[in-house]
């Protein structure tokens, strides 16, 4: 199942959609040759249905809004402590061994002594999942097992510089 470039949707390949290629062709005695070929994008028939200006801008807009969010992501990874962020979700955890961890109550199952906090490389680790993931997406694993919510990325992102905001 493919998805489109544009919106995300899935496309059912059993209707018409729009494919967007980028061949690079020569032209000799008059007969084109194409010599490289790539399939760049496949785009869903709405999307594609406003014409080739149309989705290149808005396949322009998408790339803009990604290199904005790993930035973010990047400046927020790079500014947030991992315990200050505990802190906020109200989970305290105590020192263990002699690196820069910290063991706690899983916030996502409730259970004692399962969730281990790695400061220095901002990770955690739950050992009632097996479940290793970063501050993102602690907000993420959070919100769904805890606050029961659906959060998508982006919402992280933003969740995170609304607690954290950056200077
Ligand atoms: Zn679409
Ligand atoms: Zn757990």
């Amino acid at each position: 199942m493919a998805q489109c470039k544009i919106c995300n949707k899935d496309i059912d390949m059993k209707n018409p959609y729009f494919v967007l290629s980028f061949n690079k062709e020569t032209s000799e005695d008059g007969t084109k040759k194409i010599i490289q070929s790539e399939e760049g994008a496949i785009i869903c028939e709405e999307c594609g249905s406003e014409g080739i200006n149309s989705v290149l801008r808005n396949l322009k807009l998408i790339n803009d809004a990604d290199t904005q969010l790993k930035e973010k992501m990047h400046l927020l990874e790079g500014s947030i402590d991992m315990l200050h962020l505990m802190k906020e979700y109200k989970i305290s955890a105590e020192k263990v061994g002699t690196k820069n961890q910290y063991l706690a109550k899983c916030p996502f199952h409730d259970q004692e002594s399962s969730f281990l906090i790695d400061a220095d490389n901002k990770e955690y680790f739950c050992f009632c999942e097996g479940l290793a993931g970063d501050i993102f997406s602690f907000i993420i694993n959070y919100d769904r097992d805890v606050s029961q919510k659906h959060t998508t990325l982006k919402q992280a992102v933003d969740i995170l510089a609304e607690k954290f905001p950056l200077q």
